[in-house]
């Protein structure tokens, strides 16, 4: 592998306008690193692109050579696929230009951008694109397999807002493709990951919203059960303006939470409200009633201050661990198991995430896009965080226990984004009915599965029968 990274980096040098780093190279070990601390991997070598030919050129040597590669946005990959040991990356940290058109309402990102550089730039005339909550992901990750996020009830997923991309194939070729041209990989793209090549840019539409009203609240143990089931039957009607996720996690330590809810179970509520900021007062009041009085707060906030609010609460290079799934319905066993599970989280950081879909997301239909179906509303999130390797494995297992008991009332099928790298058996799962015209497209696009570090679908084989 060390061999086959020097060639790549040969076949390169004279002719690559980014940056190619080296085990030895200075800024070679901050390059390295993935947000998730667990995937602590030393690439042989790392081709920082600065132009879309940059990355011609390195999928081009690189599938020469035969060398594994991954593919690097903001690096956020839960699962470390942005990274590997031995192999190439492609990284499009370089690559962060937006350009809005603020009279359409379009914007086009360069593959690079994190979900702040977008902010940043369409906040300037007003406008947002729908994307996640926390400003330092990647752009490229989070839109190719969908892309949930505070405005996804008012304005759909991320990826139901892309218009157009533009991305490099594994033989190295520019393909565009958008309702137009290329329908089949414009629907792949969709949902579809990092598995058709490296999206260099991406064009969306925008939405006019410069602020948005921000509630929270911390409800106690005791409590608990009662708010999900409130939430179950009150999301269900209540209109898309409205955004309420919860956490289910132990309070942490600090002076807003009352001493005696302090490293308790509890659920905290975060409730944003998209619309006319008068007309959300009586669905907030709603929601927070059950939230002791004391923790509760509702403010007006921007736009960008709510697009980083949660920054600080996932920082690079502790450990992750995640499982997810969907349900059509919360059913009272179980929220019973999750409430229970709440006092045995091993890890004060650790959280039990449920966001409420619908809205604007289900307008779409399941084989609409590669994302698939968007019936079931419930989708949770278990997310282990914790620092020391040493409890890796009673932070994985915690996990593993608590789904695999949901799991049943489960409906199959699961977010790409929220899964960990040891779940390649549910990417079927993901795909469901689509998975035959993935594995086509794929084909199509990547006959050798050159893109595999990611929730892989392999290429359909030759003579297999068109689905
Ligand atoms: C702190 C944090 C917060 C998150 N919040 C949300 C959220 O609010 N909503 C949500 O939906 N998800 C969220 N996620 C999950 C997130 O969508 C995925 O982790 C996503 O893969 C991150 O994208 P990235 O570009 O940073 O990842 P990377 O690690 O760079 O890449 C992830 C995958 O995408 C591929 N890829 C990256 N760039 C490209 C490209 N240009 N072309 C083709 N393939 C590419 C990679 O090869 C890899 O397989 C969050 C994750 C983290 C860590």
């Amino acid at each position: 592998m060390v061999e086959a990274s020097q060639e790549v980096y040969s076949s390169l040098h004279r002719r690559f306008n980014g940056d190619l780093l080296r085990p030895a190279d200075g800024g070679f070990e901050d390059a390295r690193l993935v947000w998730n601390g667990m995937f602590d991997r030393t690439p042989g070598l790392i081709a920082r692109c600065g132009d879309i030919a940059d990355v011609q050129k390195a999928v081009r040597a690189a599938a020469e050579v035969g060398i594994l590669t991954a593919v690097r946005c903001g690096g956020h990959s839960l699962a470390g696929f942005s990274t590997c040991d031995g192999g190439l990356v492609i990284d499009l940290s370089r690559m962060r230009q937006v350009t809005i058109d603020p009279e359409a309402r379009r914007a086009r990102f360069a593959g690079g951008c994190l979900l702040g550089s977008i902010d940043t730039a369409t906040q300037k005339a007003g406008l947002v694109f729908p994307s996640g909550v926390v400003s330092h992901t990647g752009a490229s990750g989070l839109i190719l397999g969908g892309g949930t996020g505070w405005l996804t009830r008012r304005f759909g997923l991320s990826c139901d807002n892309v218009e157009d991309f533009t991305l490099v194939t594994a033989d190295g070729s520019v393909v565009r493709c958008n309702s137009k041209e290329n329908l089949d990989l414009f629907w792949a793209l969709r949902g579809g990951g990092g598995n058709f090549g490296v999206v260099t840019e991406f064009e969306v539409r925008l939405h006019p919203l410069t602020s948005v009203v921000l509630s929270e609240g911390l409800t106690p143990e005791s409590d608990i059960r009662g708010l999900l089931e409130c939430w179950r039957d009150f999301m269900a009607e209540a209109p898309i303006d409205l955004k309420w996720n919860i956490d289910l996690r132990l309070a942490s330590h600090i002076n807003k939470v009352p001493i005696e809810m302090r490293g308790q179970p509890v659920a905290g509520s975060s409730l944003i409200w998209t619309g006319n900021p008068e007309a959300a007062r009586p669905y907030l009041q709603h929601a927070l009633s059950m939230c002791h009085p004391d923790t509760v707060s509702s403010k007006i906030v921007s736009f960008l201050n709510l697009q980083t609010m949660a920054d600080s609460d996932f920082p690079h290079g502790r450990r992750y661990y995640t499982k997810s799934g969907y349900f059509v319905d919360l059913d009272d066993a179980t929220i019973d198991r999750m409430v229970e599970a709440v006092a045995t989280i091993p890890s004060p950081e650790t959280q039990i995430e449920l966001a409420y879909l619908g809205g604007a997301t289900a307008r779409l239909g399941a084989d609409e896009t590669a994302f698939g179906d968007r019936s079931a509303p419930f989708i949770l999130n278990l997310l282990a965080n914790w620092a020391d390797p040493s409890v890796d494995a009673g932070n994985i297992a915690w996990i593993r226990r608590l789904f695999n008991e949901l799991r049943p009332a489960m409906k199959p099928g699961v977010y790409v984004n929220f899964m960990s790298g040891d779940e390649q058996d549910r990417v079927p799962e993901a795909y469901h009915v689509r998975w035959d015209r993935m594995m086509a497209v794929k084909a199509q696009y990547d006959p050798n599965n050159f893109f595999r570090l990611n929730q892989n679908v392999p290429p359909r084989k030759v003579g297999a029968e068109i689905p």
